[in-house]
Formats: structure tokens, C-alpha cells, sequence
């Protein structure tokens, strides 16, 4: 067993999970339409490939990727395509997205797959298979998992880390995954090891889920791996982050400004490896996910296998509805990380782990003001990342931009540990996350000014080389007309051409009949 270590700060917070712990996993039924946002990672927009009126069939590629990070959409069931247009979709700004609108037929009509032996793929080909079934991280970051998979290949992975650490309260979709799925889960990390060849591979899970170590235990038994072996954490908020199961298992500390790879490490989520799994043994794209619905106002709180683009309201349907009227507040994802959403008409897209549903009453609003910093330095004592939150907060505020990347804002995980201790109920991680946007909105504006500039000069530049060309050419004719004998020029040179013929056919004439004399 491997020695654990401690990460610097973190909440011990009231996990809420037993309210949707207590039925099993049920597969949610089809809805009537599904509205798929053609962007549902951390990346580029993906092209369009169909057009209003055409059917499509289930696991059918409806967008396909435009650049190398991007992750390509597919029908998650069969059906007519009847809009390809603007609508409302998850996201903390609260923007409309390009949406593909299936009305569903019902008949849930597959296309076929492309099935081969994943034991006969190379490495590269489980990627592009990877990279064709539109998978990401299924943890909530959605970034798109085959660049991770070629970088940390090219990197080289001294330990490869499975996260089943669903820290945040009220999310229990990972854990009924390791209790459904734990074999697919395993098989998952072996594609993942034969990949990127780690020399150990370490899955972590949270020692508050006795069912899924259980589950994973034996799964892993039925199906060794090498140098592989399951180990239970404290549960501690929030340890499921990246850089913080990292120093728990390995003890290391992954500097400022550098990623995991950078010291010869990967992590992948649970869901992840089992969404390979499916992609590489049966074809099947990343079209569904299991999404936990909970919370204070909703009326059967559990855990849904769902297909994507399914809008939040049948979901809702499924868990009973509203508990306490409709006027509920609703998240996407958990009560510290997660964000509000503007109404339950929204999809479900490939990073919704979670549906809180809560009344308006036992959500701890902003009232729209708050006291002064007191520099109590509790936000520091637990800040996971190692930040000064107050500094990150005062310049934030300023909009002393700069000074907040001299505070490392970009390092902030928006675990919203600082906000929940703060007792001047400082809104600190608002202000991070409005910095960051502002920050790379301006950073985005920067970067098109520059590619204009460098268009603008580029153009100059040829304009000049050309012009510099032609006189280039002028000179040289002028001088090799100057170089010609000075002869006196013929008067015929300029003579017309007709004339000038005429005189020539007269001229051998002339000679011909002389030579005959
Ligand atoms: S916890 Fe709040 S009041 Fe205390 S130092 Fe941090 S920001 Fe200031
Ligand atoms: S939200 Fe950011 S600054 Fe606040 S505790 Fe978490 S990582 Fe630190």
C-alpha cells in the first residue's frame, strides 16, 4: 500500500450523498427531442456534418472535430434533425450556443460500429478510436482525452492515477459507476496503461465509498494489471482536484505554472476509462453518461444513466419532480464548484455530473454587499492551492489584473474553500472567476490584434518585395539596352509591320532574279 501524504488546507464539509445513494442506478427513458450543443469540451467548435430534415441514427456523427482539441458529437439516439440553431446550454456565463435539435423517433436505431479486437491495436489507433468517440474527461472538466493521451505518451507517464475521488457533497455519480461498472472501469485502466505504459498505476478512491472499493477490488482481482493497486483516501474537500490526489498519492507537488505531465504523471477519471472501454470493445461513442440528481427540493433524489443532449426538465420528470414548487434553484455540478443554471429546459452534455436541485431559501446567497476584509488569514489557511486569496482578492477587485498573475490567479481551482470560511462572506471566488474571464477576453482581443498586425505587415512586406522586384527588372533592361552598340536605330524598327514585310518579300525577289541572270 502506498504512503499517503497531506495537501496543504482544504473542508471537511457534511457529504450530503446518502440522499441519492439509496436506489440503485436506473436508465432513464428517451425524452421527445434532444438538443445537442455542437461544442461540449474545453476547445475548439466543431463542423456541422448534417442538415435539417436528415434522420439520423444513434451513435451517428453529427459535428466533427475542426481542430486537434475538440471532441466530436454523435446522435445519441435516432431520429430526424429538426433545427440547427441557437439555444440557452450550460455554461457560468449563462450563453446560447449552436445546437443540433433531434426529434426522437423512438425506435432507438444504432448505426453500425466498427468492431475490432482491441488487443490487435497499436497504441496510436486506440487514440484515433478514442479521439472518433468523442470522449473527455467525464470528472466535470470535459477537456477532450486524446491529446492528454498522445501528450502524456510523448511525455512519458511514470504513474498513471485513476480518480474515483468524488469529493464535492451531493455527487455520487462516480461512485454507482464503480458499484455498475467497475469491471468496465478496470478494463478502461488497462487500455490506459497499454497506451502510455506507466510504471505503476494507482487508483484512488475516497474511503467514504465502501461499495465501490469493494466493487473495484474485485474487479480488479478478476482482471489484473500490472503494478496496479486500488487505494482508499481520507475524504477531505478537495481532494478528487488533480494537483491535490497527486500530492496525496505521490507526495509531490506539481510546481506553479506546470501541468502533471510536466513530472511524469496522468490522471484520468473513472467515468473516463470506462467511456474507453465502450469506445474500443463495442464502437459505442460517448452518447450517455450517469448523471446524479439531488438535492433539497427534488422528490427522488439518484443516480441516471441519461443520454446527452436530454433536456434537465425530463430528468426532472424521472426524480419526481420539485419538491417544493417549481421556483428552484438549479446547478450544474456540485454546491462548491458547480454553477446556476437559468432554467431546466438546458441539455445534459458530456461534463454534467450532476443536477442539484435546492430552494432559493437554503442556497447562501450573496445579499449583494459584504464586510470588509478583516486579514483574519483564514481564506490562506485553507486554500488547497497554496494561494494568498485576500492579495487575489484585493487585486482582483481592482482590476490590477497583472498583479493577480503575480498572485498566480490561474493556479485557483475555484474550490470556493476561501468563500465558505470567509467571515466577512466575502464572494472571493466570484471575483477570481470574473478576473480570469476578463483576463482572457482581453488576452483573446490581444491575440486577434496581433494576428491583424502581423497580416497587415506580412502584406506590406510582399508589396514592397515586389515593388523592389520590378524596379529590379527595369533597371536591368535599361541596362542592356544601354549595353546594345550604339547604332543608329532603323528606321524600319518602327515602321509598320505590313510595309515592313512587304519590303522583305520585295528585297529576296530582287535577289532571286539576280542570282538567275
Ligand atoms: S477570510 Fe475573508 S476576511 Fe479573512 S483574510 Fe480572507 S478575505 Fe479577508
Ligand atoms: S477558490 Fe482558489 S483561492 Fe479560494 S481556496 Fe480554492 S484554490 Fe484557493
Amino acid at each position: 500500500m502506498a504512503k499517503l501524504h497531506h495537501f496543504h488546507g482544504g473542508l471537511v464539509l457534511d457529504g450530503h450523498k446518502a440522499e441519492s445513494l439509496t436506489r440503485g442506478l436506473r436508465q432513464a427513458s428517451l425524452p421527445q427531442k434532444l438538443i445537442l450543443p455542437l461544442r461540449q469540451h474545453i476547445g475548439d467548435y466543431n463542423k456541422p456534418l448534417v442538415g435539417v430534415g436528415q434522420r439520423v441514427l444513434k451513435g451517428e456523427t453529427i459535428a466533427a472535430c475542426s481542430s486537434l482539441i475538440c471532441a466530436a458529437v454523435h446522435a445519441s439516439t435516432s431520429g430526424i434533425v429538426s433545427e440547427i440553431s441557437q439555444f440557452p446550454v450550460a455554461h457560468p456565463s449563462g450563453q446560447a450556443d449552436t445546437c443540433v435539435v433531434i426529434d426522437v423517433d423512438g425506435e432507438d436505431e444504432a448505426a453500425s460500429a466498427d468492431i475490432v479486437d482491441p488487443g490487435t491495436l497499436a497504441p496510436d489507433e486506440m487514440i484515433q478510436r478514442i479521439c472518433r468517440a468523442g470522449i473527455v474527461g467525464l470528472g466535470g472538466a470535459a477537456f477532450p482525452t486524446p491529446p492528454k493521451l498522445s501528450r502524456g505518451k510523448s511525455h512519458g507517464v511514470d504513474t498513471l492515477i485513476i480518480n474515483g475521488v468524488e469529493c464535492e457533497p451531493y455527487i455520487t455519480c462516480d461512485d454507482m459507476l464503480m458499484r455498475n461498472y467497475a469491471a468496465e472501469v478496470i478494463r478502461g485502466c488497462g487500455y490506459l496503461q497499454k497506451i502510455l505504459t506507466p510504471r505503476k498505476t494507482l487508483i484512488a478512491i475516497e474511503d467514504n465509498k465502501p461499495e465501490a472499493i469493494s466493487a473495484m477490488s474485485q474487479a480488479l482481482a478478476a482482471h489484473p494489471l500490472a503494478a496496479a493497486e486500488i487505494i482508499p483516501v481520507p475524504t477531505i474537500y478537495p481532494a478528487g482536484g488533480e494537483k491535490q490526489l497527486i500530492q496525496i498519492l505521490t507526495g509531490k507537488e506539481v510546481p506553479h505554472g506546470n501541468l502533471a505531465f510536466d513530472i511524469g504523471l496522468l490522471c484520468q477519471n473513472v467515468g473516463t476509462c470506462a467511456a474507453i472501454t465502450r469506445a474500443l470493445e463495442t464502437g459505442e461513442p460517448l452518447i450517455s453518461r450517469i448523471v446524479t440528481c439531488s438535492g433539497d427540493n427534488v422528490v427522488e433524489p439518484g443516480n441516471w444513466e441519461i443520454r446527452l443532449g436530454t433536456p434537465i426538465s425530463h430528468l426532472l420528470e424521472l426524480a419526481g419532480g420539485y419538491r417544493h414548487g417549481d421556483d428552484a434553484y438549479l446547478v450544474m455540478g456540485g454546491p462548491m464548484m458547480g454553477f446556476a443554471l437559468s432554467g431546466d429546459n438546458l441539455p445534459i452534455v458530456k461534463s454534467s455530473n450532476c443536477i442539484l436541485v435546492m430552494r432559493e431559501e437554503t442556497i447562501p446567497h450573496s445579499p449583494g454587499y459584504h464586510d470588509e476584509c478583516i486579514r483574519c488569514g483564514k481564506c490562506t489557511e485553507v486554500c488547497p492551492a497554496r494561494l494568498l486569496p485576500q492579495q487575489l482578492y484585493w487585486h482582483a477587485r481592482a482590476r490590477a489584473y497583472e498583479r493577480t498573475q503575480e498572485y498566480h490567479l490561474f493556479e485557483c481551482i475555484e474550490c470556493g474553500c476561501c468563500s465558505a470560511v470567509c467571515p466577512s462572506q466575502i464572494p472571493l471566488v466570484q471575483y477570481y472567476r470574473a478576473a480570469k474571464s476578463e483576463i482572457r477576453a482581453a488576452q483573446k482581443a490581444q491575440f486577434k490584434a496581433d494576428r491583424a498586425r502581423a497580416r497587415f505587415e506580412f502584406r506590406e512586406h510582399r508589396l514592397l518585395v515586389k515593388k523592389q522586384r520590378d524596379e529590379e527588372r527595369r533597371r536591368l533592361k535599361r541596362e542592356a539596352l544601354q549595353k546594345k552598340p550604339a547604332q543608329a536605330v532603323d528606321a524600319t524598327t518602327f515602321a509598320d509591320p505590313v510595309q515592313a514585310a512587304l519590303e522583305r518579300v520585295r528585297e529576296r525577289k530582287k535577289a532571286a532574279q539576280e542570282e538567275t541572270r
